[in-house]
This record gives C-alpha cells, structure tokens and sequence, in this order.
C-alpha cells in the first residue's frame, strides 16, 4: 500500500505528487467514508479501486463501503439510472419503498463509520438517501453524482431531490451534467488511470502480438473506433467516413470494435445495421470483444494511427482520453465531454457530420509530422488534465473547502 502514489511520479511528474503530499498533509488522520453500490464493474467501482488505496496513502483515514439490497431496490436504482438521464419512466410506489428501506438498513449498518466520518461522498442515486438518517451526523457530505443529470425525467429528479438538498455539496462531471441545487456545486472530470491494463504502456512488440489475432495488417494505415454498438456513438457514420477517407487513402483500414452487444438487444440491432453497412469490405474489421478485453483494447488503441469517437452524443468519453493518452490524435463528435478533450487543431479535430470525419482523416494522414505533434499533444493534455492524480487533486481541494468554508484566505502548510 505503502508506494502506490510514488509508482505515479514517473508518469504525473513528482511535482504533481509533491503538491498532492502538500495539499493532504493538514488532512492526514481525517475520517474519508466512499458509499457506492458496487465494487465490481463500471466505471465508478474502478475510480474507487484506485482512489481510496492513494487516499490512504496519502494519510487520510479512507473506507469504503457498499449499498445492497433485494431486486427490488436495484430494479429503482436502474430506472433512477434511466430516468435521470432523461427517459420518461415512473417509478411506482413500492419500488420506492423498497429504496427507502434499503437505504434505511444500510444507513443503520454503517450508522457508527458515517456519524463520525469528517467526509462523507455518497456515489449516485443508490445510496442518496442515507443522508436523511443522519441528522446529527458530524461531519460535511458530499453527492459525488456520475451520470449525466442535466436533462432528467423531472418527477425521478424531483424525488431525488428531496434528498440531493440535503448535502453540503455536490459534484458533476460537467457543466452540462448538472442541477441546481441549495449549496454548493463543484465539477470534476474523470480520469483515466495510466497504469491499469487499458492504460498501460506496452511496447511495439506486445502490440503486435496482441494484434496478430485479427486479421488487419499493422503496417498498413489503420483508424480505430472502440465504442458499445449504440446509435449515440455512430458507427454507421464511422464507416461513411472511413468510405468517403479510403477513395484517397486506399490502403486505409478501420476498426470498429466493442462488446456487450449480445445482451443488449438494441445493441445487436446496431451491429447488424454495421454489418451491412460494412458490406464485404475486407478492411473493414468488426470486432465484439468481451468485457474483459483491457489489453486488447489498449494494444489496439496503440496500432492506430488515428483514433476516432464520432459520437453524436456522449456523455465523457473515455475512449477519446484512452486514445489521447496513446498519443493518438482524435477525431471526436463535437458534443459532450469530447468538446473538453479534443482541443480544435491541437489534440484532435472536433467534427459533426461524415464528410468532416473523413476530411480530417485525409488532413491527418496527408500530414504526417501534424499527426504525430498532435498525438504527443493530446498526450500531454491529458497527462495534465484527466489521470487519477489531477482527480484526486480535486477530490482534496473540495475537502479542504467544505473544511474551510466560509473563510477567505486558505494556508496550504
Ligand atoms: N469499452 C470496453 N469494451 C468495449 C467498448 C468499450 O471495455 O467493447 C470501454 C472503453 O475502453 C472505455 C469505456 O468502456 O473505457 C467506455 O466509456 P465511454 O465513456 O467512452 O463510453 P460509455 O460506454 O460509458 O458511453
């Protein structure tokens, strides 16, 4: 545990770590409690996997506990999933009860840990409403709210509400994600962490040979979309973009590649509109990788020359980071949270139809020394601005304000 946070000097900078050490030394010994509803699968569970260890590291007394409960309780959380991301879908009565049940159980389970914890970051809507057991509670809590809440079904949001007040603070991934709310509202990106699988640094030979199983040809110009089959992400303007690129690059090859989509019946209806799109084009490849599939996706990202995201919709898009991190430059769909990743002509090209895809592809590919000085710029970008560590800088300095509230002037020692 001891060295977590020094095996990231070597990638941050050890003026990053040195400033994380500085920022948490006044908070060393403080009662840090995480509350999400699973430490397997999603994103939040592999954020958390990373942040609590460095927390602990860095002296904060961190824990980090999970909400469960009977099918009930998950079939309301999933429809709160739904409806704050904007599906109109009522919740009847009695789900809601087995919500407000759960979170009393749990709220009496973890009763000693949270009333004594000086933070409490209660993660999305599963746990929300352990707040409301908790009227004396000591110390300051935080709604750490993932999902993207800027346009929710309005009576889920209004339910939810009652409880979201409550905080001392929340946190949203984006401007565009969030609520107005009574108390103060911060907003923290995510992070990608460089040194898990998908992350990780592998060396021209480990990609190759991960890419050997695939029958595309690594010397050849190859562009690359990783993506779920969902409408949102359009891969059928993927392929229009790659058609339109091949007729002035014809040695060009795309890749499509995601998972899930045998158990996600929208999603295979997607693939199967992919799949004829593709049509017999042997360059075209479309890949369905399981779930587990972090190296594979890693070495592709790194055989690619360009990667691409041309959502019509996103929500962050770490995909577009993952690639970024790779020294790739990409060409993203000018939405969501590839608007603060891709910087116009710096890391990438932001791009709203076909056409615009497949003209950058053939900028890029035409300009060979920009492709590379953008890839190695939108490396740095996101060495500065989406790892773990700027993350976890973040995650201090909200702590240190809900500490300090109210005072002008904050000494850092
Ligand atoms: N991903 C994956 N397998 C796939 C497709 C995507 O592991 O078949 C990963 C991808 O590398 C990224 C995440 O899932 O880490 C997708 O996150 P993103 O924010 O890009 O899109 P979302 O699917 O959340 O809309």
């Amino acid at each position: 545990m001891d060295n977590v946070l020094n095996q990231y000097a070597e990638i941050a900078g050890q003026d990053v770590i040195s400033h994380l050490r500085q920022l948490a030394s006044p908070l060393d010994g403080l009662k840090v409690v995480h509350v999400n509803s699973t430490k397997v699968g999603g994103g939040v569970a592999e954020i958390l996997h990373k942040m609590i260890p460095l927390m602990i590291d860095l002296g904060l007394d961190t824990s980090w506990e999970v909400i469960e409960g009977d099918p009930a309780f998950y079939q309301c959380t999933k429809s709160f999933h739904n409806a704050i991301q904007g599906n109109r879908i009522d919740v009847s009565r009695s789900l809601l009860d087995a919500y407000e049940k759960t979170n009393e159980q749990t709220a009496e389970r973890l009763r000693d840990r949270l009333q004594d914890a000086d933070i409490v970051f209660i993660h999305d809507p599963q746990p929300a409403a352990l707040i409301n057991h908790f009227p004396q509670r000591k110390g300051k809590w935080v709604w750490r709210c993932h999902i993207d809440a800027g346009k929710p079904f309005r009576p889920v949001w209004k339910y939810l509400k009652n409880f979201v007040s409550n905080y001392d603070a929340s946190v949203f991934s984006l401007s565009t994600f969030a609520q107005a709310l009574p108390h103060p509202i911060y907003l923290i990106p995510p992070s990608i962490d460089p040194l898990n699988e998908k992350n990780v640094e592998l060396d021209d030979e480990e990609v190759r040979t991960i890419c050997r199983q695939f029958d595309f040809d690594i010397d050849r110009p190859l562009i690359v979309q990783i993506s779920r089959y969902d409408r949102f992400k359009d891969p059928l303007g993927v392929i229009r973009a790659y058609k339109l690129a091949k007729k002035f690059i014809p040695n060009l090859q795309l890749i499509l590649a995601g998972g899930g989509a045998s158990d996600d019946p929208e999603g295979e209806i997607v693939l199967n509109e992919v799949r004829i799109a593709a049509g017999d084009d042997p360059d075209i490849h479309i890949l369905l990788l399981p779930g587990d599939a972090h190296r594979i996706i890693n070495a592709l990202q790194r055989a690619a020359d360009i990667v691409l995201q041309k959502s019509v919709r996103e929500g962050f898009g770490l995909t577009v980071t993952e690639g970024m991190w790779k020294r790739k430059p990409v060409i993203g769909g000018d939405t969501g949270g590839i608007r603060i990743q891709v910087v116009n002509h710096h890391t990438g090209f932001l791009v709203n139809t076909p056409e615009g895809a497949a003209f950058r592809i053939r900028y890029l590919y035409h300009r060979g020394d920009e492709l590379i000085e953008m890839g190695n710029k939108a490396r740095e970008f996101v060495r500065e601005n989406f790892l773990v560590t700027r993350h976890l800088k973040e995650y201090l300095s909200l702590i240190f304000a809900l500490l300090n509230g109210g005072r002008e002037r904050i000494e850092v020692s």
